[in-house]
């Protein structure tokens, strides 16, 4: 194969007048009878190059073709550009053409298509400037998340996505099943004998892969998962997806607060890598769709987090005499509403809040002496509210056995989790950090559904 030469390094180049091979798909083309200017990307960077092609070097049936969406290679020579808005430019002296897109047909002919529109055409929205900057920010995200962690000596535990325990919690399951569903095998009481299902139990999609992170964390000190998860919740938001990737490190001898500490420098870990090496992508999605992004992200890392308990964020929000679409109550889940409130109107700043209601969190959350809250930790960011929930969790085999019995969960689902705490138990905490509510925040994007290549949400698996 001919050397290809990426356009990000192109347009870097500190040589010209050299010969240059690229590949790419045509973002529009100029022109007229004597010179045409077709303007090329390869996904590199967010910056076309030009290529500059003289009518009459090339088969009129060839130019013809060259539209918006082709896909051509070119070989030609970089100069330095004569025209406004690139440093460079390549005259072409061959082009090849790989795929036409016949402009009657193609999609993305025009520019300007809505969101909503290019989410009907997840195959193709790729190939716009907001889905290539959106999926370059990711990836450098998922990047920066494996070498924060490497570099803080965790180790990366594949956790299991099919699962038998529905333990957790964390919200409906979808089930994994190989029975024939018009005719499945019951027993004689009629209900379903899944005992001749694949596993020989009832299995689901994972929800969290934090139970089996503890179990990691109790040899190998420091470890994480970064996997996919799934919830069959139908909660049609723009912050709620079926099918999500969750970040959870679970590190062993940490109370809440060396858990805060770790949430706090992570979080701004990955914010700076954004803002240091996707600087073009961010720029544009500015531009696009929220002037006010790079701002929001200097925010994150300018500030302290606050920390501050749940009761203390209650009684805040009772007296800010504010009309909340739902009631604030203590006892009651707060509603990203009131995160948003107590993060963007009263602190100004990131919060964590601590010490929730046991009722309304997980049962592993190590038990306040007040016998009213639980050592959990959630991290509130603007515009997103919750972006990560955590907790110390209860590490004495006592306290946790009661509260699996008072909140009726299935013991014999748990015999392995509760095993940790009979041998060799530590105190240890974690936390879960959705990775589209990141992508969501430091994109700037408004909906969850335009920040993972192919959205999986209630009515839709399309793509
Ligand atoms: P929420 O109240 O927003 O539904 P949760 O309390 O159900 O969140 P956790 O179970 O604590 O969330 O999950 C940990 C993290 O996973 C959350 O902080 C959030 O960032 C993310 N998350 C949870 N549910 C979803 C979802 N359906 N789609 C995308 N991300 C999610
Ligand atoms: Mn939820």
């Amino acid at each position: 194969m001919k050397e290809r030469n990426k356009i990000k390094d192109l347009l870097q180049a500190t040589q010209v007048d050299v010969d240059v091979h690229i590949k790419g798909w045509v973002r529009t083309k100029r022109g007229n009878k004597n010179i045409a200017f077709i303007n090329i990307n390869d996904g590199s960077t967010i910056k076309n190059i030009q290529v500059v092609a003289e009518m009459a070097s090339f088969d009129e049936s060839l130019m013809k073709k060259i539209t918006t969406g082709a896909c051509v290679a070119v070989t030609g020579r970089l100069v330095e550009s004569l025209g406004k808005g690139q440093t460079v430019e390549i005259q072409a002296h061959k082009i090849e053409l790989y795929g036409e897109a016949d402009p009657e047909k193609y999609p993305l002919q025009k520019k300007g298509h809505s969101l909503e529109f290019l989410r009907e055409i997840a195959h193709l929205r790729f190939r716009t400037n907001t889905f290539g900057a959106v999926f370059r920010i990711r990836h450098a995200l998922a990047y920066a998340i494996h070498k924060y962690f490497d570099e803080h000596g965790f180790v990366y535990l594949h956790t299991p996505i099919i699962t038998g325990s529905d333990a957790e919690g964390a919200g409906e399951m979808f089930r994994v099943t190989t029975l024939d569903v018009n005719n499945p095998p019951r027993k004689d009481d009629g209900t379903i004998d899944f005992h001749e299902d694949f596993f020989g139990k009832e299995t689901k999609l994972t929800v969290s892969g934090q139970l089996e992170a503890e179990l990691g964390a109790m040899s190998l000190s420091e470890v994480y998962t970064f996997g996919p998860t799934f919830r069959a919740e139908n909660s049609n938001t723009p912050r709620h997806l079926a099918e999500f990737w969750m970040i959870e490190p679970e590190m062993a001898f940490y109370d809440i607060h060396d858990n805060m500490d770790l949430a706090e420098d992570f979080v701004k870990y990955l914010v700076r890598y954004a803002l240091e090496n996707n600087a073009d992508d961010l720029a544009f999605l500015q531009k696009m769709y929220d002037e006010d992004l790079i701002d929001r992200l200097r925010f994150i890392l300018e500030n302290t987090f606050v920390r501050a308990t749940y009761t203390e964020a209650v009684t805040i929000l009772e007296k800010s005499g504010q009309k909340f679409e739902f009631p604030v109550q203590w006892g009651a889940d707060l509603q990203a509403e009131h995160e948003r409130y107590l993060v963007e109107k009263h602190y100004k700043k990131p919060v964590i809040l601590t010490d929730y209601p046991k009722n309304i969190k997980a049962f592993y959350m190590k038990q306040n002496d007040d016998g009213k809250t639980v050592r959990a930790m959630d991290v509130l960011f603007p515009r997103i509210g919750e972006i990560i929930g955590g907790s110390q969790r209860e590490e004495d085999y006592q306290k946790l056995n009661v509260r699996i019995k008072e909140l009726n969960l299935p013991e014999k689902d748990l015999w392995w989790y509760l095993e940790t705490r009979k041998f060799g138990t530590a105190p240890h905490s974690g936390f879960g950090l959705g990775f589209e509510r990141l992508v969501l925040f430091v994109t700037g994007m408004a909906n969850i559904r335009d920040v993972i290549p192919f959205p999986r949400t209630p009515k839709n698996a399309e793509f």
